[in-house]
């Protein structure tokens, strides 16, 4: 699906186009931007703000109708940082290992300094350990990171995991009128 958005007046997301394509290429892109200029905002210069995909850029080069000085193209900086933090991961902390320093509250709580070994999947508040499940010290690492924190979630808080725990039935007890008669007694010693 290929969406424009903007935002109101509130700063909230207006979607204000969308089409279900076949897949996401240069072609389809370019039909989506030839039916917005044409359909959507046939006059006023428009500022499009998206990531770096070769069928939005291909489109902004090369249809009159979307030059400057009609529209002009920006990088979204949320890609832009996410580019950068996948291609410089390595580089960037080998270890895997951040310190976190909450944040000083009003009440004068926080201002804590948390350990995150991120490859380890542990914090030294120790609820990621605990939990399998990663803290708020774990997901701003993250975030700064780049990551998905789905890829940062224990496999037993998967969907599939809990399908798999319950495929079984369970048999009940039977009444005790069902139960065999035992061939053998307890004896206390
Ligand atoms: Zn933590």
């Amino acid at each position: 699906m290929l969406i424009a958005v903007t935002k109101d007046a509130n700063n909230n997301i207006l979607p204000v186009a969308y089409a279900i394509v076949d897949e996401e290429t240069t072609h389809s892109w370019c039909w989506f931007f030839y039916q917005f200029r044409h359909f959507v905002a046939e006059d006023g210069q428009l500022c499009v703000i998206s990531d770096r995909h070769k069928g939005i850029i291909h489109a902004m080069e090369n249809l009159d109708e979307w030059k400057e000085p009609f529209a002009y193209h920006r990088f979204c900086l949320r890609h832009v940082r996410s580019n950068l933090m996948k291609s410089y991961k390595n580089s960037l902390n080998n270890e895997g290992v951040y310190r976190i320093v909450t944040k000083l509250q009003r009440s004068e709580t926080g201002g804590n300094t948390h350990i995150v070994q991120y490859f380890q999947h542990s914090c030294t508040c120790g609820k990621w350990q605990m939990k399998r499940f990663p803290c708020s010290h774990a997901l701003a690492v993250c975030r700064h990171r780049g990551d998905n924190p789905i890829s940062i979630v224990n496999f037993v808080y998967y969907t599939d995991t809990y399908r798999k725990q319950y495929q079984y039935a369970f048999t009940p007890l039977l009444h005790v009128e069902y139960w065999l008669e035992a061939d053998w007694v307890i004896e206390a010693d």
